[in-house]
């Protein structure tokens, strides 16, 4: 065979060949999840065999997310959403009225007994994956659902979702040996929005915030009056920010205080891939180091409060040196009386 001879044939084997791979190589279900933490573990528990996406950004706010025209034809491209519910996405009925798909839409907090919200009359708290061992729940309807997706893959997505348990029932137990670390007249969780509730109850902190369950509401003047109470009564040391909703309040409240804002604390979206929360038990340990962290500081280990405090422990060494002198002077005193 002559070189060029061979070069075609092989050039019409190898189009062939890579033919024949496109036309096999199967459609990957396209599994669509509302929020960054429930697009994670979908991630962890399926890996490559199906695509993954998520419709509120990294960043971004579910409880007043304003959907795209794109949100609309991604739904329309799924087979599987994953939703939390519990009133957490108020948008996302209408989008998928509108968006003509025929996902399957499974509520993955189906099966935990939701919280009331502080708030809001006979409304639930939607932030039950803050709580690690209802995040067991989460990742089973997960994983029932995905597996009813892919049932050729059921063994390896078996595998993935027992280990994923393990590695919850882990972030559990360290968050639970972590806050008893902080002194008990300390758990206080100041945060901007009630997302903790969950979390506090699981792992006993009191819960105070500035806004309600949702991000939706004002700030009354009275939220105000009763976490500046809350601050002194308790001696909080820190407050905490959150990394989708905006500080400017909270640092008001901290500098009003004079306490400090313990860190940026992640509830509602993970952050990105650099942060210290990409993932779902990367945010649950990280708000927890930094939950503990600044909570174990006294008010007296900040450099601010012993400035404070200095002047006072002066002036008492100062009266204790007068004391001292005035009793010193008698004694002399009385010593020359008797002597003479
Ligand atoms: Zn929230």
């Amino acid at each position: 065979m002559s070189k060029s001879k061979l070069g075609w044939s092989l050039l019409i084997v190898l189009s062939l060949t890579c033919d024949i791979s496109t036309a096999q190589a199967p459609q990957k279900p396209v599994v669509l999840a509302t929020a960054s933490m429930i697009a994670d573990m979908a991630k962890q528990i399926a890996g490559d065999n199906v695509i993954i996406e998520c419709i509120v950004p990294i960043g971004g706010d579910p409880h007043i997310y304003d959907p795209t025209p794109g949100d609309a034809q991604m739904i329309g491209k799924a087979d599987l959403i994953l939703r939390n519910g519990l009133t957490f996405e108020g948008w996302l009925n209408e989008l998928i009225e509108n968006s003509g798909g025929n996902a399957e839409v499974i509520t993955v907090t189906d099966g935990i007994d939701p919280i009331a919200s502080s708030v809001y009359d006979n409304a639930v708290d939607p932030h039950a994956w803050m709580d690690a061992n209802r995040g067991l729940t989460y990742a089973k309807n997960i994983y029932e659902a995905i597996a009813l997706l892919i049932p050729a893959q059921k063994t390896m997505l078996t595998q993935n979702y027992e280990a994923y348990l393990e590695q919850l029932r882990n972030t559990d137990r360290y968050i639970m040996e972590q806050i008893m670390t902080i002194p008990a007249d300390r758990r206080v969780l100041i945060t901007s929005h009630d997302a903790f509730q969950y979390y506090g109850r699981r792992y006993g902190l009191q819960l105070e915030s500035v806004l309600g369950t949702s991000t939706d509401a004002d700030v009354q003047t009275s939220d105000i009056v009763r976490l500046n109470k809350v601050i002194r009564a308790k001696k909080v040391p820190a407050l905490f920010v959150e990394s989708t909703i905006n500080p400017k309040l909270l640092e008001q409240l901290a500098s009003d205080n004079d306490i400090r804002v313990g860190g940026s604390l992640y509830a509602d979206s993970l952050g990105d891939e650099d942060s210290p929360a990409p993932t779902y038990l990367a945010m649950l340990r990280h708000n927890t180091d930094v939950i503990v962290a600044a909570l174990n500081r006294t008010l007296t280990d900040d450099t601010a409060h012993n400035a404070g405090e200095k002047p006072i422990a002066k002036d008492r060494n100062w009266t204790y040196l007068l004391l001292g002198g005035i009793l010193l002077l008698v004694a002399i005193i009385a010593y020359f009386k008797f002597a003479t």
